[in-house]
């Protein structure tokens, strides 16, 4: 399947001079596009505060429309009836802020996620899932990743299959109490968007240290840092097994962007 990896959300965190990207990637499948999160949306840039919350004074989203996955996906050729699906890692705004601009796509999430935005039961999920980001009343579809055949040592599991071949949602709780993976077979090999389980490269790959700041944000929202800190070791120990035919990317490392991009053009 073809691919394109996009920016939809830069924002400019304190402490983070390259700033953070919201990678999402739009994937061509055959019967429309699979777009994986959907970044910044228009309504976002309306109305930021009911939309982001108080996140936004330490995130500090640039805003852009032309950023908005649906601006992108019309450069692309395509119109928003063409997004039949999207497949989310979670449900934070900065990954569901597009969601309202393809109002008749179906959303697909782990059950626990939808449990946890619909439902919240601790102060950081009532504070972290914005009301205002469902009041188009998205469709969703819950999927539970079980114990079947797994993917690349991944026992929870599930191949999307009422979407197309090849995409497959991976439980990585940790970040939120229902975050999940992205594993995508596209032209160039496999795919695997890590969504928020990782923030900075420097986390898998070990060249290097992240920005304190990051870490500090990284550990002060996770629903459990304890799988956190157990995601980081899996991930590393894949980055470091993966052959050409794999790509690892997270949703908010610029360079991890950059790299996915020039794989794509090569
Ligand atoms: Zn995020």
């Amino acid at each position: 399947m073809r691919v394109h990896h996009l920016n939809c959300g830069t924002m400019r965190p304190w402490g983070a001079p390259e700033g953070l990207v919201c990678h999402v990637i739009a994937i061509e499948a055959g019967t429309g596009l699979v777009l994986v999160d959907s970044g910044l949306g228009l309504a976002d840039m309306a109305a930021p505060g009911r939309r982001f919350g108080p996140a936004r004074f330490f995130v500090r989203p640039a805003f852009r429309s032309e950023e908005s996955a649906i601006r992108q996906v019309e450069s692309l050729g395509f119109v928003a009836e063409d997004v039949t699906d999207i497949i989310l890692t979670h449900f934070d705004a900065d990954h569901v802020g597009g969601l309202a601009d393809f109002p008749q796509a179906r959303v697909h999430l782990t059950t626990t996620e939808a449990d946890a935005a619909l439902a919240p039961r601790t102060l950081i999920e009532r504070e972290r899932y914005m009301p205002a980001q469902r009041a188009h009343g998205p469709h969703l579809v819950r999927h539970e990743p079980g114990d079947g055949d797994g993917w690349r040592g991944f026992a929870a599991a599930k191949e999307l299959t009422e979407i197309g071949e090849g995409i497959v949602l991976i439980s990585l709780p940790g970040h939120t109490r229902g975050h999940a993976a992205i594993a995508v077979d596209t032209d160039n090999g496999w795919l695997l968007h890590a969504g928020d389980a990782f923030y900075h490269h420097t986390q898998v790959d070990g060249g290097g240290q992240a920005p304190k700041s990051l870490l500090a944000m990284e550990r002060l929202i996770a629903a459990d840092w304890a799988k956190v800190i157990g995601n980081h070791q899996r991930l590393a120990e894949m980055w470091h097994q993966a052959t050409e035919d794999l790509l690892i990317v997270n949703a908010h490392d610029p360079s991890l962007l950059r790299r996915a991009q020039e794989r794509n053009r090569a």
